[in-house]
């Protein structure tokens, strides 16, 4: 009943996936739907796309297990692959394709008991510093793969850019060099691209790509303009003006009066909070689209609401329709005024907002 929820258009991602595959056609591209689809709802995301991807990709295996128990059958790659050995017995039930991120996980392979060999995808260390295997560590753990019975012919070696979303950045080109430089003698497929390298880097494309973020209709630079790119936000978030005051110069608004009125004022207060995932720490003015026009965040975000200043907006009444963020408000544009990225405000959706699936 309460008037808070999301959009999410599957078509409006479609799109964008077939987008994703047309900048870089001679690529396979796997669909990145971890952390519930960045917020969209990965079980309805994945069966939207089923039809059209070869493959999905999920950070975690209880995600994997998820879209198996929801009846998806598409191969499912487990970006973080195993956090202890015994889950590798529930990678070959559930039929997972198995990242191994560090020596540690090559050895668990290695020394496994296994009802089955798995599709092994092997990550380099190319810069990034987090997850991966040094590049001269490659031809040891190929060997070491390539004799063991837990593992099916045919690796695919795999890369994270760090720096993709920074155009000027010379890390990019030194990541791919050191990865194309470093494969070279061995004849598996490459993965490389996430969606900023799909959209600006073209030598970053290879085998496989991975698009995430641009799926859901955002620019991965932080780029406001989606438009510009081909992109479709895929999600909405709306609420709607729940109480009006008029406050004289001098009264304040929310939590800690942070927000003081220098004139007369009209304070509308929206039925949306941190509660929710709208973001604690966007700060006064940042925007927000009442009936279309935009107004300023007023005074401390807290759990279930916020404050705008609709002064000069005198037919604002209680009821009126509020965008957080999709068309009007990208989530780009939201996320740069409090401080984050568009990715956060996407993942940090939380489960009390109900998703309205627009092509249902
Ligand atoms: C999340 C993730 C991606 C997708 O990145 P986007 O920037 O969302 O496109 C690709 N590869 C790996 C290993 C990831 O963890």
């Amino acid at each position: 009943m309460r008037p808070t929820f999301a959009t999410v258009s599957l078509e409006a991602i479609a799109s964008n996936y077939r987008l994703a595959k047309s900048l870089a056609p001679a690529s396979k591209s796997i669909a990145v739907i971890k952390a519930n689809a960045y917020g969209h709802g990965m079980v309805k995301v994945a069966r939207h796309l089923q039809d059209m991807v070869p493959a999905f990709a999920v950070a975690f295996i209880d995600e994997a297990v998820q879209l198996r128990d929801a009846g998806i059958n598409k191969p499912i790659l487990v970006l973080q692959g195993v956090h202890r050995a015994a889950d590798l017995a529930e990678v070959v039930a559930k039929d997972l394709w198995l990242m191994l991120n560090q020596q540690q996980q090559i050895e668990w392979v290695l020394s496994a008991r296994l009802a089955g060999p798995v599709r092994a995808w092997l990550k380099l260390d190319t810069g990034m510093h987090r997850l991966g295997i040094s590049p001269e560590k490659l031809d040891q753990a190929c060997e070491d793969l390539g004799s063991s019975v837990n593992v099916q012919p045919g690796l695919v070696l795999c890369t994270h850019l760090a720096c993709a979303d920074d155009l000027k950045s010379s890390m990019t080109r030194q990541q791919v060099g050191l990865i194309r430089s470093s494969t070279a003698k061995y004849n598996f497929e490459l993965s490389i691209a996430n969606s900023a390298a799909i959209l600006h880097w073209p030598e970053a494309h290879a085998g496989w790509n991975r698009p995430g973020y641009m799926l859901y209709g955002s620019c991965p630079t932080g780029s406001f303009d989606n438009v510009a790119a081909g992109l479709q936000p895929a999600m909405g978030m709306y609420s709607e003006i729940i109480a009006i005051r008029n406050l004289k110069p001098g009264d304040a608004v929310g939590y800690g009066l942070d927000w003081v009125a220098s004139k007369p004022s009209k304070i509308g207060t929206i039925a949306i909070g941190y509660g929710d995932g709208y973001p604690r720490h966007a700060p006064s003015g940042t925007p927000v689209s009442v009936n279309g026009q935009r107004v300023p965040l007023v005074g401390r975000v807290s759990m279930d609401a916020i404050g705008v200043d609709l002064s000069g907006f005198e037919d604002v009444k209680i009821g009126d329709r509020v965008e957080l963020w999709g068309k009007s408000i990208t989530v780009n544009e939201l996320a740069s005024a409090a401080g984050t990225i568009g990715y956060e405000i996407l993942a940090g959706l939380t489960g009390r907002v109900p998703i309205h699936y627009r092509d249902e």
